[in-house]
């Protein structure tokens, strides 16, 4: 399906702050599954980032609620 070849092609590349589209390290954050809330190193704006279920696979039981 087309959707899920774009997700994956998005995980490859770089992801970047949609406000001075810097480059940003997602691994800092400690991603979860569903919507993350991203303060940008750079120009520190807040923006959403959603992760996908299958992008946390094989971590199980990491969350901290
Ligand atoms: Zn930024």
């Amino acid at each position: 399906m087309m959707k899920k070849l774009k997700e994956q092609i998005m995980q490859e590349f770089p992801h970047r702050c949609p406000y001075c589209e810097k480059t940003i390290t997602y691994e800092q954050f400690n991603l979860k599954a569903g919507e993350n809330e991203i303060k940008c190193p750079s120009c520190k704006k807040k923006y959403i980032k959603v992760v996908a279920p299958s992008f946390t696979e094989g971590d199980h039981g990491s969350r901290s609620e």
